[in-house]
């Protein structure tokens, strides 16, 4: 049996981090990665010639972010692309009504002021509320407030769900009253034409990646970790466990001793989420020049409300739309097929015959993936934000939680599962790393 100093389950961006911090202060490091490929939720389809991102695509505001720091000093090429945090009107939005006609400026202005109008006050009620609140709860009192009339009301209430969605891929009165908390965007946001995969594949190079190696069990005491893949077992003085919450949360990955507390009852309050891209390329262009993204209000948006127009990428006329909770639990069995048909037919409301056929579909599945088990995790009812800081406290010296759901400041996203990692390593070495040595 192998002896390492440190074992590194997950060769996601998490995993990746800690492993590169740890090797580049001597440390003898092997990351073990269930899959044929590193990146984890960040991976890029390349099938028509392009890339495609199935996974992470945005980083959501550039200011202070690490990913945004090594996306640079990787020589990464972006395209700012301000939508990404289901904002109102950051950009140019085309909003359309519930009768499929598109809104006026002067109509669009007044929908993006009652949003905003209700943000201000849902700040207040957030603070406030109960810990068993979901996000409907709060929503509803800052909706109530306004004393708007029925109508007014509930397309501002369709925002919310929608947000709570696409944001958590969370039915709003699944999460938290607190689960929007860290929905804060700083700066631009961008997204990547070459590829986000660009990022974990460059931290990867020079490290000891065992791939296709699934691990199924953690046995940890004082005298360290012993760990069982498919292809054998391997031995440190610590590990980093950086597997979704979903593998944790899985009969297929077991900690012995298990979990301790707080970290269970911690993990038992997050859960992955329902939360599927839907990619389609057209042969023509027919939505209007000059917006970002397309939105339909009314009942008929109930499961296909938004699309981005991702056509600056790579000059080719494309939308990208999600399945989102409910939409997202709805489909999860249908067909590439059925969803591409249903999406087409909210469209066609919209544009009519003007709509040709895709010529390029890429339709996620992420709910079935036995190594994600979702796309990220979001707070269940009863949860609070330091749940995800519980998970990443050392265990017994020897174990440490890293990933995107450790992560309290933006979980779910690239930059808390870089982070998580930084910390992770910083906390088996007990002492502080610069985590621009990560991309140096
Ligand atoms: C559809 C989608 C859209 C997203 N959009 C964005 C976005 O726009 N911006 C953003 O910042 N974030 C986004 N995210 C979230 C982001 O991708 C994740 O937060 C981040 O990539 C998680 O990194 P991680 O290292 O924590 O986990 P992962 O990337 O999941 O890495 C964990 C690794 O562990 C491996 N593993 C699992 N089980 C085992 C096992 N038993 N044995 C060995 N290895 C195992 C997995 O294969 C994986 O490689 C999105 C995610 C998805 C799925």
């Amino acid at each position: 049996m192998d002896r390492f100093d440190t074992i590194v389950i997950g060769a996601g961006v998490s995993g990746l981090t800690a492993a590169r911090l740890l090797a580049s202060e001597g440390r003898r490091v092997v990351v073990l990665e269930a899959r044929d490929r590193v990146g984890g939720r960040v991976v890029s389809d390349r099938r028509y010639g392009f890339a495609t991102d199935l996974g992470a695509s945005w980083i959501h505001g550039i200011t202070d972010s690490p990913v945004a720091a090594a996306a640079e000093a990787l020589g990464m090429r972006t395209v700012e692309f301000t939508v990404g945090g289901y904002q109102p009107y950051s950009r140019p939005i085309a909003y359309y009504g519930p009768d499929g006609r598109r809104l006026s400026d002067d109509a669009t202005r007044a929908f993006v002021a009652d949003i905003e109008a209700v943000d201000e006050v849902l700040l207040g009620v957030v603070a406030e509320s109960a810990p068993d609140a979901s996000y409907r709860d709060v929503t509803e009192s800052a909706l109530v407030a306004q004393a708007w009339d029925e109508e007014r009301t509930q397309r501002v209430r369709e925002y919310l769900e929608h947000r709570s969605e696409e944001q958590y891929g969370a039915w709003i009165e699944d999460l938290a009253a607190h689960g929007l908390d860290d929905d804060v965007v700083d700066g631009d946001e961008v997204v990547f034409p070459d590829g986000y995969d660009r990022l974990p594949r460059s931290l990867a190079k020079g490290l000891d990646i065992r791939l296709i190696h699934v691990v199924s069990l953690v046995r940890w005491s004082a005298d360290g970790v012993v760990v069982t893949t498919d292809h054998g077992t391997f031995e440190a003085a610590d590990a980093i466990v950086t597997v979704p919450v979903g593998v944790l949360q899985s009969a297929d990955f077991v900690i012995e001793p298990p979990l301790p507390e707080p970290h269970a009852s911690a993990l038992g309050r997050l859960r992955m989420n329902a939360f599927e891209k839907v990619i389609l390329g057209f042969p023509s262009k027919f939505w209007d020049d000059d917006v970002y993204a397309i939105r339909q209000q009314g009942p008929e948006g109930r499961w296909w409300h938004s699309w981005y127009d991702l056509t600056p990428l790579h000059d080719r006329p494309t939308l990208l739309t999600f399945a989102a909770g409910p939409a997202a639990v709805a489909t999860r069995d249908w067909s590439e097929e059925e969803i591409v048909e249903s999406v087409l037919v909210q469209l066609r409301r919209l544009y009519g015959d003007r709509v040709p056929r895709p010529s390029h579909v890429h339709v996620t599945d992420w709910q079935d993936d036995p190594f994600s088990h979702g796309s990220y995790a979001y707070m269940r009812i009863g949860s609070t934000m330091s749940d995800h800081d519980a998970l990443a406290v050392p265990i017994g010296g020897v174990l440490h939680l890293a990933g995107e759901a450790t992560w309290t400041d933006d979980p779910a996203t690239v930059p808390a599962a870089m982070l998580s990692g930084h910390r992770a390593a910083q906390n088996a070495l007990g002492r502080a790393l610069a985590i621009e040595a990560t991309w140096a």
